[in-house]
């Protein structure tokens, strides 16, 4: 009997759904997508309106939980509305759930992860590995208190990141949404596929390389699919406008991808992708 199938759906930045037709997770779940200008000089919130639409275009309804790497806006800003409007859990670090308090979130829905947290949620296994943030590492520290928006960015600090691997009889996925490097980290890890952020990726060669070997070379990787390589402070379309630099990171991952005989590709948003 062939193993159930394991569909995700790219949805921006590193929010990722995953689902096996039983249980359905979520990654961040940023789909509020604040325009530059209000990034910078203004306060941000989460919009109900655009959360709402976004999970209805997806074809969202029901999210058992929502993982979060980190707390910097791009990740994290929607996390607790999404939980709200998809009945998920939220689980991620401290000021990750301390968006989640401010939001009203109960207790009993925030799931405190600390390096190497596991929880299951139905045949999926996920792991909070320890994993470094991109350089430069903005805002960082931790939201200390319930965060209650509209809020300058720079409340939104990064909490320390994870890297996310994610076990299920279908296959294994890591996902890592930050494209530092903890060497090491990743030791006995071994996947079939890799998400990788493309925003922040290393820019000197032997930078590139070595994290393209810690995350893609050191777990047996059999794919590989870029993340976070969309501008998102624009509306999610098919396909995605870049990140400015985007492109030489993703045609240099490609290169290096078909050179080890490992598959690069690219998901395309809003629609459902049978990983596995
Ligand atoms: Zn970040």
């Amino acid at each position: 009997m062939a193993p159930a199938s394991l569909q995700v759906i790219f949805l921006g930045t590193t929010t990722l759904y995953l689902s096996d037709g039983e249980t359905h997770l979520l990654t961040n779940g940023f789909f509020t997508r604040p325009p530059l200008t209000q990034m910078l000089f203004g306060r941000l919130a989460p919009s109900r309106e655009r959360i709402g639409q976004a999970l209805q275009r997806a074809g969202i309804q029901q999210v058992d939980a929502l993982l979060v790497g980190h707390s910097h806006y791009d990740h994290a800003l929607d996390c607790a509305e999404v939980c709200r409007q998809t009945g998920a859990v939220l689980a991620g670090s401290v000021s990750t759930l301390n968006i989640g308090r401010g939001a009203g979130l109960p207790e009993e829905r925030l799931y405190l992860a600390n390096a190497g947290s596991i929880f299951s949620w139905g045949k999926f296994r996920v792991t909070f590995l320890p994993w470094k943030h991109s350089f430069p590492r903005f805002y960082p520290g931790e939201i200390v208190t319930p965060l209650v928006p509209p809020v300058p960015v720079s409340a939104y600090r990064e909490g320390g990141t994870f890297a996310l691997f994610i076990e299920h009889p279908a296959g294994s996925l890591l996902i890592l949404e930050s494209a530092g490097i903890l060497p090491g980290a990743l030791k006995g890890i071994r996947t079939r596929a890799v998400l990788l952020a493309v925003a922040g990726f290393p820019r000197l060669p032997a930078g590139r390389e070595r994290l393209f070997r810690e995350a893609v070379l050191n777990t047996g990787a059999q794919r590989v699919f870029p993340i976070h390589h969309d501008h998102f402070f624009l509306p999610l379309d098919n396909p995605p406008v870049l990140l400015p630099g985007s492109r030489a990171v993703m045609d240099w991952l490609e290169r290096r991808c078909r050179q080890e005989g490992i598959g690069f590709e690219v998901l395309p948003p809003w629609e459902r992708t049978a990983l596995f």
